[in-house]
């Protein structure tokens, strides 16, 4: 894995180490404690992780807490899950940005000293009214020029608990005049009345993510300081407050392009809303990009950081394909999963000319190419169980399927032809009537074309279950483009077929992933409970 990374952000590290501008370097992941991770997420945090590694440095993480009313703890409790599932370790102790909450208080007390931030009186409305547009300047505020020691007073009224939500706030003097919006007299910090999940209710103001962010990066001698693009210009106030507030070490921040993947969404909120809306079932809904979707869905850590590293990192936007994310999942499954049989539409075989009571044992192989999975038994008697769809009443040409006169190997034992069959009064085929040719267990006699091969079970040795099979929850390619995303919700995002699954694969108690022959790989799903009478498996993916 080493030597394939060469991504641009590598190349800077690379390069600011041979140039020695630092000894070791640091990098962090920050995420807000307002959600569960999803897969974009888990590109942020392969990189950070990864390139650390890479480095011999180190990787933080950090949680970015400073918006109290849309925080807690049970997201903060699954980010930490999730990260080590993935088979990342952070650098000694967790890190919060509210630990910094006293130091980053000094630092606005510094800035307002040197005048350059002033407790602004205007409303939410107004300093929007006042920032202007892209094609217009901006207005001072009235407030603009206010005593140093008018603004410090003020501050620290605002910090008691003195002034209403909103009512007034702290603004960075830049220029209302620049180029960049950014640097229209930013707002550092506002009154929020909301009790912290850590600071409980110490505070009443909280800093804004630009000021918070800088400053927790250098508090931690971030050297490298990556995120995604939509802060490309954020930067240039990062610089201006780290440079204007006397902190002796400086981070560099980095902007990399975020993943985008067809047919889904990624950012919080909108995946929030999937769950309010109770299009999903929850954060870890199978059908969710979340690490905790995705892992309930069969997906493993391993491919996950696959996909991920072979996604890359540059500067462009483009739209990752969900077939790629697939294959990092087959490839991975391929070599690991047990095969057994399953039939998720079942239909009754009885095979005429088989002995009533016999039942045969036929010893096979869990896995056709990993001879270390080892073998089990599988049971052939004549009620046997195929998929409806391996059936076709009328003969077609070449087709690999049953159908009257027509003869199939069933996987791993007899070639059997179908001879009859029986419907219900709704015309539905209830039973097929076979024979088998009992020379052809394993084995194709001399001469004998058979036109496909299908999978099956013995009745004697089924269990009942349903198979939950996804498909993605929009049907447009790239939901997140559209504002009216809720438009494009596939309503047909998860089918549930009752079949039968090997009774004998519950004895392995330590497999998670299984290739149903024929049908995909499946995962049991995490609410099963032994005593449910039938046994939920998640298809994670079909086959190619
Ligand atoms: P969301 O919009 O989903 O809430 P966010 O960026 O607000 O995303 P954070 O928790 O603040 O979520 O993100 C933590 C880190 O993950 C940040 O560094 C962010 O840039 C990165 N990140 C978030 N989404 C993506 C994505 N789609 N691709 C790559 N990195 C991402
Ligand atoms: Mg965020």
């Amino acid at each position: 894995m080493k030597k394939k990374i060469k991504n641009f952000i590598f190349k800077i590290i690379k390069s600011d180490l041979k140039k020695k501008k630092y000894k070791i370097i640091r990098t962090r992941f920050p995420p807000e404690p307002n959600g569960y991770l999803h897969l974009g997420h888990a590109k942020s945090i392969f990189l950070n992780f990864h390139i650390s590694k890479l480095f011999k440095g180190k990787c933080n993480l950090r949680f970015d807490d400073t918006n109290p009313e849309k925080e807690k703890k049970k997201y903060i409790k699954n980010i930490i899950k999730e990260i080590k599932w993935l088979g990342y370790k952070w650098n000694k102790k967790i890190k919060y940005a509210s630990n910094y909450f006293k130091k980053i208080y000094n630092y606005a007390l510094i800035l307002i000293k040197k005048n350059l931030a002033y407790v602004d009186q205007l409303n939410k409305k107004e300093i929007k009214k006042y920032r202007g547009t892209l094609t217009t300047v901006g207005k001072n505020s009235p407030y603009r020029n206010q005593s140093i020691k008018k603004n410090l007073w003020l501050f620290k009224k605002m910090k008691k608990g003195y002034f209403k939500e909103g009512e007034v706030c702290l603004r960075a003097k830049i220029n209302m005049h620049s180029s960049q919006i950014i640097m229209r007299d930013p707002v550092l910090y506002r009154i929020k009345f909301f009790k912290h999940h850590r600071t409980k209710n110490i505070w009443n103001i909280y800093p804004t993510y630009d000021f918070t962010h800088c400053i927790s990066d250098s508090i931690e001698k971030i050297t490298h300081s990556i995120c995604t693009l939509e802060f490309l210009d954020n930067k240039i106030l990062y610089n201006w407050i780290l440079n204007n507030i006397n902190i002796k070490f400086k981070s560099t921040q980095y902007e990399f392009s975020k993943l985008n993947l067809e047919y889904t969404i990624l950012s919080k909120r909108k995946l929030k809303n999937l769950i309010k809306k109770k299009i999903v079932d929850g954060w870890d809904d199978p059908r969710m990009p979340t690490i905790s979707g995705l892992k309930r869905r069969g997906y493993t850590p391993k491919s996950i950081k696959n996909f991920c590293k072979k996604i890359g990192v540059t500067k462009q936007n483009n739209l990752i394909k969900i077939s790629f994310l697939e294959h990092c999942i087959r490839k991975d499954l391929n070599k690991k999963s047990f095969r057994y049989m399953a039939v998720l539409n079942p239909i009754k075989i009885i095979i005429t000319n088989y002995p009533d009571n016999l039942i045969e044992k036929i010893k096979i192989l869990n896995h056709p190419q990993n001879k270390k999975l080892g073998k089990r038994t599988i049971y052939f008697s004549k009620y046997i169980y195929i998929d409806r769809s391996d059936f076709k009443n009328n003969k077609i040409k070449n087709s690999r399927k049953l159908s009257i006169h027509k003869e199939i190997r069933l996987r791993h034992s007899y070639v059997i032809k179908a001879i009859k069959i029986k419907k219900n009064y709704l015309g539905k085929i209830k039973k097929i009537y076979c024979t088998y040719d009992k020379k052809t267990l394993n084995k194709n006699p001399k001469n004998r074309k058979v036109s496909g091969v299908i999978h099956w079970i013995s009745k004697n040795n089924t269990k009942k279950a349903e198979f939950h099979l996804f498909s993605p929850i929009f049907n447009i390619t790239n939901p997140e483009s559209q504002k009216n995303y809720l438009k494009y919700v596939n309503k047909k995002s998860i089918i549930i077929k009752k079949g039968f699954i090997e009774k004998s694969l519950f004895k392995k108690k330590n497999i998670k992933n299984y290739q149903f022959e024929r049908e995909g790989y499946f995962i049991l799903d995490k609410k099963n409970t032994d005593n449910k009478k039938i046994t939920v498996f998640n298809q994670t993916v079909s086959l190619k």
